[in-house]
């Protein structure tokens, strides 16, 4: 039998890591072997509710760290820092889903790539990977339509276009051998310009998240739409690919990577 994967969760009290905690409970295949919080977090050296190991408590470093196979981040850039550290001193593949990572810290982790295993995504569902797959492919093979990303989001949500839709935006502007920088047109006054990948952004309510990735021709359009309703689909996402990632050789992985081939 194979021995479950021993997995650490960084940024483990967040709403990211409490949803993989939770996940983690009903995986006989993983066991949670660390989990770390912020410095100060309230959580901090408290036992982790529902752990296989039932003495398992909550860290606030990387010291006292037992052997672990995947490390799974969602915390902030600081935080993942300091992960990428242990990672790297120690061989362990890393699974990463915080976003707002700086140039610095992202050059580090393109580094890191030449040593470790590493796995980012700035969306964990397995239907927005998918869903990009097909608009890549589609804005190749319909070079003269339009394109057009059309997002929603709760309204809380700070960043506009979500992270989501900039990552289409670039999936596109490269099927179509050119940058998201020379492409994108985030303001509208007058008429379209050709080429360009057109961005639109609805915040409201509790909207999950919405992404509507549109190719638009003449007297037809295709419309490639995903819709989360539940915040767990990122969890579940990272978590599959932390086992896919498990034993891995060092390189920059991606999720279309985990959902393979299609069909
Ligand atoms: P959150 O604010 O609820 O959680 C972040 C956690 O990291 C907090 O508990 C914070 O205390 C902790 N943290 C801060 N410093 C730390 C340190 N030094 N060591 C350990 N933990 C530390 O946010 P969240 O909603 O869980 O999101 C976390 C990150 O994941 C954000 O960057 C968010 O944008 C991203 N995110 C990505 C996806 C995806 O699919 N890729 C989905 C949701 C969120």
């Amino acid at each position: 039998m194979t021995p479950p994967l021993r997995l650490a969760v960084n940024g483990a009290s967040g709403r990211m890591g409490r949803a993989l905690l939770e996940l983690l409970h009903a995986d006989e295949d993983a066991e949670l072997v660390h989990a770390v919080v912020r410095p100060g977090s309230d959580d901090d050296g408290q036992l982790v509710p529902g752990a296989a190991s039932g003495s398992l408590r909550y860290a606030h470093d990387w010291i006292h760290a037992p052997p672990i196979d995947v490390v799974v981040d969602f915390s902030g850039a600081a935080a993942l820092g300091q992960a990428l550290d242990h990672c790297l001193t120690h061989g362990i593949a890393l699974v990463s889903g915080t976003t707002g990572v700086d140039d610095g810290l992202a050059a580090r982790l393109a580094d890191a790539a030449g040593k470790i295993a590493i796995l980012r995504a700035a969306n964990f569902s397995m239907g927005v990977a998918v869903l990009t797959r097909l608009w890549r492919e589609a804005a190749a093979a319909l070079p003269a339509w339009d394109l057009e990303i059309v997002e929603a989001h709760h309204r809380h949500k700070r960043d506009a276009p979500s992270g989501t839709a900039l990552a289409l935006g670039r999936a596109a502007a490269a099927a179509r051998q050119t940058t998201l920088d020379a492409s994108a047109a985030f303001e509208r006054s007058g008429e379209r310009v050709d080429g360009s990948v057109g961005f639109a952004v609805v915040r409201g309510g509790d909207v999950v998240g919405e992404h509507q990735a549109l190719l638009i021709g003449t007297g037809e359009r295709l419309e490639l739409v995903h819709r989360a309703t539940d915040r767990s689909i990122f969890a579940r996402g990272a978590l599959r690919a932390a086992h896919w990632l498990a034993g891995k050789p060092a390189g920059e992985w991606h999720l279309d990577d985990v959902i393979g081939r299609l069909g």
